[in-house]
């Protein structure tokens, strides 16, 4: 069975579906009101300061000629619930974040206080015994033998790090760990959620130390039409305009007839570096490993250590008496920075006894390259190399990209070509294909870190059938993608995975997943620079981000 699918119309983005979510606990009033916010807002206080100032001028004449204030006429009993009706309105919208706000700072400056003037001791006891204050900064652990334990931590009693191995309970662990935090650091860690993540599926796998996790934003584009079949493709971002500008890429690919995709090549690298007593004696290493004939030797010590690195070559590169070994395997549908490291591990063992003089040095000596800008991933690909193409007719420039190929082309050439060189740019002949290979990356649980080298790129574009239509492509030698191991487990990138038909291993071939994902990475760059270059050479791009891209609220009031 293939492992591609065209997903049902039902995954399509619907346009404006009714939400069902539930209402934001924060919400006020005024969010079920059916008009625009400033419109009530401005009803409302027009109200209150009407009937406010109706009601004085009724009493200063009721004064004035001597009749009682608690006689009301008709007129004044209206005005008198227009007024409780808008006053509590109006408090209902501001007057909640005054009151927080005004709790906040007099917490604030209740610690200040107590830390000039009694020291730290008293600060904990004020933390334990005044709830009042301290919630506003910390929620409160839930029992008498978590407060203890989140003493020991803020005491350092208890290393912040073996919560979870102690307590057994990684919730728990969390809980404490950032009750201690807020203690020591008195910041609140309010908005950083706690609840509504399962810690004990990063332990020992995804990250240390926890205290909450960070919401992201997944965004869908697509369909993506890649060599006849669709995706919808998920980008977790913050970045407004990626996923609309994506979007729009992937539909004028659509009405172009589809994107055609092609792995060139995949193979994950590490490269230790060992020293020697003379250069010679690396040039010998170097000869051996250079030689053919050594090759199945040192694929089967390689091998031994799993079922899916399989080892493909060495490359060596000598610096005076040290070596560096490039060495290159498939990985199955794992990423596979685990499986060549230890295959890498099982071949020094082996030269070490060829070479008792060998010096090993680092299992990993830079040549590889993970995670930095470098020629060797540039020019000899690592993880999966991939090219990806389409031909954009005529009338879908103009139509859906308000442009034409002319311009697009000689763009691409002063930008892209000519402007990455005279940058002196490695791997960076392109638009933008990092903002979209990051924010696939973060929804499909991918080392956000290795969007260094997996977004290295150059776009080409080219004038075809007699100049109407435009041929583009992108390529791109570095995509390390996996679609088992590492963070794609977690339940959220899992789900992301699934939608796009790659979750976890392959069953019919190993390695399918991740290169299938490697290739909707490519095809989402395509499309990203294909609207971006329009974009720009339309006039569009400021319009847009303006529009997309920039906050409404005032960035001002948010402090450090
Ligand atoms: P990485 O090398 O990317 O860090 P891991 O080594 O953490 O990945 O995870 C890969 C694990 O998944 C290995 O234990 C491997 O044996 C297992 N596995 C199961 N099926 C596959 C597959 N089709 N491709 C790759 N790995 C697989």
């Amino acid at each position: 069975m293939d492992v591609r699918r065209r997903p049902s119309k039902a995954l399509r983005p619907a346009p404006k579906e009714p939400s069902s979510a539930p209402e934001p606990t924060g919400a006020k009033a005024s969010d079920a009101l059916p008009l625009p916010l400033y419109f009530t807002n401005a009803l409302f206080f027009t109200l209150f300061f009407s009937v406010a100032y109706y009601l004085l001028l009724q009493w200063r004449d009721k004064i004035r000629n001597s009749v009682p204030l608690h006689v009301v006429t008709f007129s004044e009993l209206a005005a008198i619930l227009s007024l409780i009706a808008s006053f509590i309105y109006l408090l209902g919208f501001f007057g909640i974040d005054f009151v927080q706000s005004f709790i906040a700072r007099a917490s604030n400056e209740a610690w200040d206080l107590i830390d000039e003037e009694e020291g730290e001791d008293h600060r904990h006891r004020l933390m334990s015994c005044s709830p009042s204050i301290a919630d506003h900064i910390i929620p409160a652990v839930s029992s008498a033998e978590d407060e203890e334990i989140v003493d020991l931590v803020v005491k350092e009693t208890i290393p912040s790090y073996a919560l979870e191995e102690q307590l057994g309970d990684c919730k728990r662990a969390v809980r404490i760990r950032r009750e201690a935090l807020q203690r020591i650091t008195r910041r609140s860690l309010q908005g950083l959620p706690l609840d509504g993540f399962d810690y004990g599926s990063i332990l020992k796998q995804c990250c240390e130390m926890p205290v909450g996790y960070v919401q992201i934003p997944v965004g869908i584009a697509g369909p993506l039409l890649l060599d006849g079949f669709e995706y919808i493709v998920p980008m977790a971002t913050t970045e407004g305009c990626i996923v609309a500008s994506t979007n729009r890429g992937f539909k004028g690919i659509y009405a172009s007839g589809g994107a055609t995709s092609t792995i060139l090549r995949d193979g994950m690298t590490r490269a230790p570096v060992v020293r020697f007593p003379s250069a010679s004696r690396a040039c010998h290493l170097k000869f051996f490993l250079d030689n053919p004939s050594n090759f199945q030797t040192l694929a089967d010590e390689f091998n031994k250590s799993s079922n899916f690195a399989r080892l493909q070559g060495v490359q060596c590169s000598i610096a005076g008496k040290n070596l560096h070994m490039r060495f290159s395997c498939t990985t199955g549908d794992a990423m596979g920075m685990n499986m060549v490291s230890k295959g890498v591990e099982n071949v020094l063992a082996y030269l070490r006894n060829e070479y008792p003089d060998m010096d090993i040095i680092s299992i990993s000596g830079n040549f590889c390259s993970d995670k930095k800008p470098a020629a060797i991933n540039w020019i000899e690909g690592r993880g999966k190399s991939a090219v990806c193409e389409a031909v954009i007719k005529e009338e879908v420039l103009k139509k859906v990209f308000r442009t034409n190929v002319a311009t697009l082309v000689e763009l691409n050439m002063l930008k892209n070509l000519a402007g990455s060189a005279v940058a002196g740019a490695l791997g960076g002949f392109n638009a933008h294909a990092s903002n979209i290979v990051s924010a696939i990356f973060i929804a499909t649980g991918q080392d956000p870190a290795q969007n260094v080298e997996s977004s290295h790129c150059i776009t080409m574009m080219e004038a075809v059938n007699d100049g109407k239509d435009l041929h583009i492509s992108v390529t791109m030698p570095s995509i390390e993608v996996g679609t088992i191991g590492g963070g794609t487990q977690l339940a959220s990138q899992s789900a992301c995975l699934d939608l796009l038909g790659v979750k976890g291993a392959s069953k019919e071939v190993p390695g399918a997943n991740s290169r299938l994902l490697a290739k909707i990475v490519a095809g989402s760059v395509l499309a990203g620079e294909l609207s971006l270059m329009a974009a720009i050479a339309s006039g569009q791009l400021v319009q847009s981000h303006m529009k997309y891209n920039r906050s409404t609220k005032d960035v001002s009031k948010v402090g450090s």
